[in-house]
């Protein structure tokens, strides 16, 4: 194989499937469904809502006390297990998941699928729901910017593990 027939096959694979470091920079500064900020600060991702500080206060509450009298946990026990609960809970609750407009995007990035690069489903607690996302670093992303808004949602809550 000559050498520019060498160099044109290594740009046509460079332009087909850009580098993970590309898309990376790209989910960053993505114009896509991930990067509307709603009110509390976070991307929207579409259409997700949010969840009242107080409903969480009282989840927690309920939760800390059911620990507390049905397990006999002591309360700063009953404290720190039930903030994990809750953020169980939370990473769970479908009004904090994503709506993806279009599965044939990534979610983060809002790239297609490539040979090298394909999109992963992923569960969704909506029933018969997957969202479609790369996998590193979309998918890193992904989990982070959700533990994010959790952690975001306890705190403004006044809860902290202990
Ligand atoms: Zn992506």
């Amino acid at each position: 194989m000559s050498e520019w027939l060498a160099r044109a096959r290594q740009q046509r694979l460079l332009e087909e499937n850009p580098a993970p470091k590309e898309c990376a920079k790209t989910a960053k500064t993505a114009k896509t469904p991930f990067g509307s900020l709603s009110e509390d600060g976070f991307g929207s991702f579409g259409t997700t809502s949010s969840i009242p500080l107080e409903e969480i206060r009282d989840r927690f509450d309920w939760t800390a006390l059911r620990l507390r009298e049905e397990h006999g946990l002591a309360p700063a026990l009953a404290h720190g297990r039930a903030v994990a609960v809750l953020r169980s809970e939370l990473h769970n609750d479908p009004r904090l998941v994503p709506v993806q407009q279009d599965p044939r995007t990534c979610l983060v990035c809002g790239r297609p699928a490539n040979l090298a690069r394909i999109l992963a489903a992923i569960l969704s607690p909506h029933p018969d729901e997957r969202l479609w996302l790369h996998l590193e670093p979309c998918h890193a992303e992904y989990l982070q910017h959700q533990a994010t808004r959790v952690d975001t949602l306890l705190a403004g809550a006044g809860l902290e593990e202990m």
